[in-house]
């Protein structure tokens, strides 16, 4: 059994992962077999994240992240969560591989997962043109017309970036203004190669083998029109991840897992949240790793005060640690 098992690594997991390590506490990170990273692995460059005054690309900074929790005892395991049973003392944990792990206390750090738009072709699509992540697909776009759908953060960044491939980027946005930071809209007003749909949704995804147009609906008129394109990336925000926890955690009316005040505790005694599966407003990498840092303090703070007797079953041997400079 260990002493905490964290599950999720982003920035939170990763950062939570640090500070337990240099705690001595042993941390198993689960790190999810396909997206290990979290969101910043579909990012460019961060130039957000101080301490980089030069920008970092999001690999890059995860990667970073990954080496300082390994350097002092994190394990992580390539691997997805497929269950938790968090009642009584001992957490237990179920990964895709049929392998179970047991911990004393359990971190959230699941982050939040792409929001769809709900639309009959989207999934059938899904590779054909249809696309969440720019950095991943926007080089099969070459010279091609495609769109962005979003008027955030998100879609600014994902806009910019591909017209490094696309002739056409048009942004589809269904209001008329931006919820984009100034400095995203002004980048995407500037650029000659984005137009803006303004006051339209997707009401259609239209191909057969691949995209080849979507159907537009005027969100002021209702009239309904038909645009010409070989690619749609879809921007408009993020869910928390929060399947695993369902019926045994609380959540809040946004959906993300319930915490008490400013503290990573949950409901449940021994069992942390942090990042974006507990944050809908700020979702930054840096308010996320802030957060990771407070739910390891905090489990610290709650393994001390178990029985002498339960945390003798933890496994608490020596670590071989890489020595400091
Ligand atoms: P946001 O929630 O900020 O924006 C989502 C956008 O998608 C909104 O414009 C919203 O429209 C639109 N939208 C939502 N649902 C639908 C739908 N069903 N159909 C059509 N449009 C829809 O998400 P982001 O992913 O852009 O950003 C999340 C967070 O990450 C933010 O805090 C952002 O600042 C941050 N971020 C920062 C970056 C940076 O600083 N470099 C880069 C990327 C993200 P409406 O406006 O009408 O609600």
């Amino acid at each position: 059994m260990r002493q905490i098992i964290i599950i999720g690594s982003g920035p939170a997991g990763y950062t939570a992962a640090i500070y337990a390590a240099r705690a001595n506490l042993r941390p198993l990170l689960i790190a999810s077999s396909v997206e290990a990273g979290g969101e910043l692995m579909n990012t460019t460059e961060v130039e957000n994240f101080p301490g980089f005054p030069e920008a970092i690309l999001g690999p890059d900074l995860m990667m970073k992240m990954q080496a300082q929790a390994e350097r002092f005892g994190t394990e992580v395991v390539l691997d997805d969560v497929v269950s938790v049973d968090l009642t009584g003392d001992i957490k237990k944990v179920v990964l895709g591989s049929g392998a179970k792990h047991e911990a004393l206390a359990v971190i959230f750090a699941t982050g939040s997962a792409y929001r769809k738009l709900g639309l009959e072709d989207e999934e059938r699509l899904s590779g054909h043109g249809v696309s969440w992540c720019a950095t991943c697909d926007g080089f099969f776009f070459r010279e091609r017309v495609i769109a962005v759908v979003g008027g955030g953060d998100s879609a600014m960044e994902e806009a910019n970036f591909l017209t490094r491939f696309a002739d056409k980027v048009y942004v589809i946005h269904r209001k008329d203004t931006l919820r984009a930071s100034k400095i995203m809209q002004d980048r995407a007003f500037a650029n000659d190669k984005i137009e803006f749909v303004w006051n339209s949704e997707v009401v259609g995804i239209n191909g057969d083998e691949t995209v080849k147009s979507v159907t537009l609906r005027d969100t002021v008129t209702g009239e309904q029109n038909e645009l010409a394109l070989q690619g749609l990336f879809i921007a408009i925000g993020n869910d928390p991840r929060v399947h695993l926890v369902h019926g045994q955690l609380d959540l809040t009316p946004e959906g993300t897992i319930a915490v008490a005040g400013r503290s990573s505790k949950t409901k449940v005694a021994g069992v942390f949240a942090a990042g974006d599966v507990i944050d809908p407003h700020y979702r930054q990498a840096v308010t996320a790793a802030a957060s990771g840092t407070v739910a390891a303090l905090d489990a610290e703070q709650y393994l001390a005060s178990l029985p002498e007797d339960l945390l003798a079953q933890a496994d608490t041997s020596d670590l071989e640690l890489t020595p400091t400079a």
